[in-house]
């Protein structure tokens, strides 16, 4: 199923949902969709704000600019799209993301053994970075974190709509998070449970674990990765990279 790397792994970039918390993305987006679009009280029909905010969503994805990070890219657009303010967007999903957004929470659970994994990568001094797509504000993702059963602090990096420049699958996402915590591409292993998103590390020199527990198949039919299992091998993994390393 796997080998034994013979590389010295110094960081664990970790995805977010489907991988370390449970949960099902494809049906908790258009929940999610429903309720902020419930939320929303401005003068366009629910549809066409949906329409907008996943089409503005699919340009912050796509933009390249390194000067412009992400929540910018996003703002220009929709608040374009919809002739309101940043102003009058931000006070809306602000108030959607503290009062509506943990009505959700139904939809995430911890996986069983990613406490497990967490604490392996702890005890072999491992850099922990949360690796989810930068497409949501960090209130959104330390949510989700909670309905995983765990906190932000236990993470050296958090990627989020706020600091980053780029999204998976680009590779410069995972370029900008090498750069960030100072180490180099050979360092790193990213795992996550989308063969497009989380896989595309490849192509930014990183090595990668596919975790099928939950697996997302986009993309190539045969994509290529390093290592693959469920997260309890990855755990198991982890674990044994300390006893190679002497
Ligand atoms: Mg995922």
């Amino acid at each position: 199923m796997y080998r034994y790397n013979t590389r010295q792994y110094q960081a664990l970039l970790l995805d977010l949902d489907g991988t370390i918390l449970n949960l099902d993305i494809e049906n908790f987006i258009p929940a999610y969709l429903e309720v902020l679009s419930e939320k929303y009280t401005g003068n366009l029909n629910r549809d066409v704000f949906i329409r907008h905010l996943l089409e503005s969503t699919a340009r912050m994805v796509a933009n390249n600019e390194p000067n412009r990070k992400n929540i910018e890219v996003f703002y220009d657009e929709f608040c374009q799209r919809i002739g309101q303010s940043r102003e009058q967007i931000h006070s809306i999903l602000e108030d959607f993301y503290q009062n509506d957004f943990p009505a959700l929470s139904s939809w995430g659970g911890k996986h069983p053994y990613a406490r497990e994994l967490l604490e392996n990568a702890r005890q072999n001094n491992m850099i922990l970075v949360l690796a989810t797509n930068p497409i949501f504000p960090l209130t959104a993702i330390v949510q989700r974190l909670g309905w995983g059963g765990f906190s932000p602090e236990e993470f050296d990096f958090i990627t989020s709509i706020e600091n980053m420049h780029f999204c998976k699958p680009n590779p410069a996402y995972y370029k900008e998070i090498i750069s960030r915590i100072n180490c180099s591409p050979q360092q790193c292993l990213m795992a996550g449970n989308d063969t497009l998103e989380d896989l595309s590390a490849a192509k930014a020199g990183l090595d990668t674990f596919l975790v099928e527990d939950l697996i997302l198949q986009r993309g190539d039919q045969n994509p290529a990765y390093t290592y693959r299992g469920k997260l309890k091998d990855l755990a198991f993994f982890i674990k044994g990279l300390e006893a190679f390393r002497y």
